[in-house]
């Protein structure tokens, strides 16, 4: 029997893993493993994807890919207890160990000032982005991974000067298949940091160390934060740490990101054992008494049989071992074996598989797995009842049931959406409006009263004053969106949402986390683009951001409102809701077009963990809205400037590059009446609304403003056809946005692609508003 037959609330034993690639070392780095206990908790609403649980923890797994785990059925789950009790806690004992836990021969530090290098690794939602701020405080700095979007932050440990601290992705362990992934591991080999602080969510411990061991057979010095300390002991449960620390012969601090406790220990541990470079005391995990030592033996003969390419690449012998029997490509392509080791190192993996009745991967992910749970049979105690699984469970009856998924969701978004666009963001916007027209008058006055010259005067205040002003308005919006945004996926709320959302994104080619983009998109297509930073795959994201222009922005708005009372007046609402669905409707059909041509190949797995449900902290929140504001600030102010002071050119100058007193001279509306003809099969081929079309690249309000002046006293209605208006309004609707959204498009993705979703959706409009019209002609005949 497969995993997906199982029966909602029964357990089963998990017999066999199949599949391929990507997805399965997937599964087997989740902990979905041969002889690992799972339990189906519900399904999603749409009856995909299903909630398992695993390994002490909660997973989702869309019902195609259980159908490459067999299992078999047991009658009830064995209680979740490690049968450690009655061991009396010991004080965690303090800086320096006394050299307990590794062995000081040969000691030789490093000399006072030399910078050190940290690298902060974990599992998402360990507490990471917490520990981060703990750690650094104000000193951060955030780039971005040479190639890949992943950004990469940088920070000064707080009280000691001549460190540096990065934080990688989070991450579930390092295998060559996610962007993530293999940045961290590529950190890690390359740029060689003096020592590694893994952050481990202590309540899923076993989980968590899995990452641990991997990171412990780099031979680089790495200490052990067991976060989330507050929950675990509040719940009854403990961690022997000075057990452990013997056991795995490296320093391992309790800690609370959170609370901020054990913070200050931590760092005195990271800087001493960077300082003196001590290695983990322990990389190796396999037992020669587990299953009749198979895998043992074959790591050490690889090992063994590598060795001499291993220290020539400068890659540490053990993780390479253990890597190449996984299959890893990348290890095996960096250590340039001759074809006889190759042949070699091929035979002793199949006389492993053989002997340990388990194919190379699963036998590796099983010797792990089975280190870590005698691990922790010995030094953690397990409390009986989490509180905050409890509570956990008790808003997913909600949130994720049956029946009030979807409505919770829709409300949830709803009022998100309010408070942005008619209360906060909306009031903010209005703040700041008033002061950059305080600051344009003022300076507008100034201008006058010093007599400067009045294409100079223009330029400062239409020019430079109306871009600023664009960048500025959109900046409230942006850090509203985001302050919810950020409480939505720290909360553990997201992760449920691409849960809920998952089966119909599938339908398109795409996974439940993209929907929160593109939702952002009916508000502001920028924050929408820059949300799906989140996304885990680089074709997910690129679909995503090319899709989420599609939805109709509140800039639109006011273009819709404007004709619709000009040519529908008794119509409005419907004219509104049948473009908001025409959006809609494109955004589909452009995306099962992409999935055919543009990005084939396989959505990324659906493994994703569900955490329980956490406040953030108000220190997390106020640090990302921080950088988004300041991101976009930074990235967008350019591009929009001179985007506007271009249009302020072309709209105030002739081709003499004289000033035009008449705006019916200006290159603008010289070159709009050029390429004017080209919108004649669609009836709108005036250049005024042609320029006013050009002018909407700036700002998409600006359709509507500057066509108003340039109509001046006459009506929009003797200038096109009420038809003619229809296929204008499709045309608005779907054309590329702003200026702000592409420059947001090329920071994610580059300028080529940026240039061309451009284009794309230029075409795409032409195209619908060309059938639109050609079908309404058709039936008015
Ligand atoms: P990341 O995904 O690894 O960056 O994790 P975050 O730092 O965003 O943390 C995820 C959630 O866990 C947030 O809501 C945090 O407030 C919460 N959190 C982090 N550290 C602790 C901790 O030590 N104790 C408790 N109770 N919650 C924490
Ligand atoms: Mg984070």
């Amino acid at each position: 029997m497969t995993l997906n037959d199982l029966g909602l609330g029964k357990s089963a034993v998990i017999t066999k893993v199949s599949g391929e690639g990507a997805l399965r070392q997937h599964f087997l780095d989740m902990g979905v493993i041969p002889g690992a206990e799972i339990t189906l908790i519900k399904y999603a609403p749409m009856g995909d994807p299903m909630q398992l649980k695993v390994q002490g923890y909660e997973l989702t797994l869309r019902l195609d890919d259980a159908k490459h785990i067999e299992i078999e059925e047991i009658s009830n789950a064995s209680e979740e207890n490690s049968g450690v009790v009655n061991r009396k806690k010991l004080e965690h004992p303090g800086f320096g160990e006394d050299g307990k836990y590794h062995i000081k021969k040969g000691e030789a530090p490093y000399p006072k000032g030399t910078k050190l290098t940290f690298a902060l690794v974990g599992n998402q939602n360990s507490g990471k982005t917490t520990l981060f701020n703990a750690l650094t405080g104000a000193n951060q700095h955030v780039g971005n991974f040479p190639g890949v979007t992943v950004d990469r932050k940088t920070g000064v440990i707080r009280g000691n000067d001549d460190t540096l601290v990065t934080d990688l992705p989070g991450i579930y362990s390092l295998s060559p298949y996610t962007s993530e992934e293999i940045v961290s591991r590529q950190f890690i080999l390359d740029e060689k940091p003096t020592c590694i602080i893994n952050i481990i969510d202590t309540n899923n411990i076993e989980r968590n160390l899995y990452l641990t061991m991997q990171l412990m057979e780099l031979e680089v010095p790495i200490v052990l934060a067991l976060n989330m300390m507050d929950e675990v002991e509040g719940n009854g449960g403990t961690v022997y740490i000075n057990a452990m620390e013997q056991e795995l012969g490296t320093p391992v601090v309790p800690i609370s990101a959170a609370k901020n406790e054990g913070v200050d220990e931590l760092i005195r541990h990271a800087v001493h054992i960077a300082r003196y470079k001590e290695k983990p005391g322990r990389t190796d995990f396999c037992d020669k008494d587990t299953a009749g030592g198979a895998v043992h033996r074959a790591i050490h003969s690889i090992m063994h049989l590598i060795e001499d390419h291993a220290v020539a690449y400068n890659i540490p012998v053990r993780f390479a071992a253990c890597k190449l029997i996984e299959g890893d490509s990348l290890v095996l392509e960096a250590l340039k074996l001759s074809d006889n080791e190759k042949e070699t190192l091929e035979h002793i993996i199949i006389q492993m598989e053989q002997e340990r009745g388990l194919d190379r991967a699963a036998a590796i992910a099983d010797m792990r797995f089975s280190f870590i749970k005698k691990l922790c049979a010995s030094t953690v105690v397990k409390p009986k009842v989490s509180k905050e699984h409890i509570r956990s469970n008790k808003i997913d009856k909600i949130l994720t049931g049956k029946f009030t998924a979807i409505p919770s969701f829709v409300i949830i978004m709803a009022l998100v959406f309010y408070l942005t666009f008619d209360v906060i963001g909306s009031n903010l916007q209005k703040l700041l409006e008033i002061g950059i027209g305080w600051l344009s008058n003022t300076v507008d006055a100034l201008l006058v009263s010093l007599n400067v010259n009045k294409v100079l005067h223009s330029l400062v205040i239409d020019g430079i004053f109306g871009g600023i002003g664009t960048v500025v308005s959109f900046v409230p919006i942006i850090v509203t969106l985001f302050f919810f945004l950020s409480l939505l996926e720290d909360s553990g709320y997201m992760a449920r949402v691409a849960f809920i959302m998952d089966k119909l994104l599938r339908k398109i080619g795409l996974s439940g986390r993209s929907i929160v983009p593109m939702l952002i998109g009916f508000g502001c297509t920028v924050p929408g683009v820059m949300a799906s930073r989140t996304l885990p795959s680089a074709r997910d994201r690129k679909m995503t951001i090319m899709l989420t222009p599609f939805m109709s922005c509140s800039a639109k708005l006011p273009i819709y409102g404007f004709f619709a009372a000009a040519f529908f007046p008794k119509h409005t609402a419907l004219v509104m809701v049948s473009l908001y669905f025409l959006g809609i409707l494109t955004a589909v059909i452009t995306a099962l077009i992409c999935k055919r041509f543009l990005f084939k190949g396989e959505a990324v797995p659906f493994v994703m963990e569900l955490p329980n449900y956490r406040l953030p902290t108000p220190k997390n929140v106020v640090r990302l809205l921080w950088e988004k504001a300041k991101d976009f600030i930074e990235r967008a102010f350019t591009v929009i400037l001179i985007a506007s002071i271009v249009v302020w050119f072309l709209q105030s100058f002739n081709f003499k590059l004289n000033v035009v007193s008449d705006s019916k001279d200006s290159i603008l509306a010289v070159v709009a009446g050029f390429i004017s003809p080209v919108f004649a099969p669609l009836g709108f081929d005036k250049w005024e609304i042609v320029t006013s079309l050009v002018a909407g690249f700036m700002a998409k309000e600006s359709v509507v403003s500057t066509l108003s002046v340039l109509l001046g006293t006459r009506h929009i209605a003797e200038f096109i056809t009420p038809l003619s208006a229809i296929s204008l309004l499709v045309f608005c609707l779907l054309y590329t946005p702003c200026v702000a959204a592409i420059a947001s498009i090329k920071r994610e993705l580059g300028g080529k692609w940026a240039f061309g979703t451009v284009v794309f959706q230029c075409v795409i409009a032409y195209i619908c508003a060309l059938i639109i019209r050609s079908v309404i002609l058709l039936f008015m005949i």
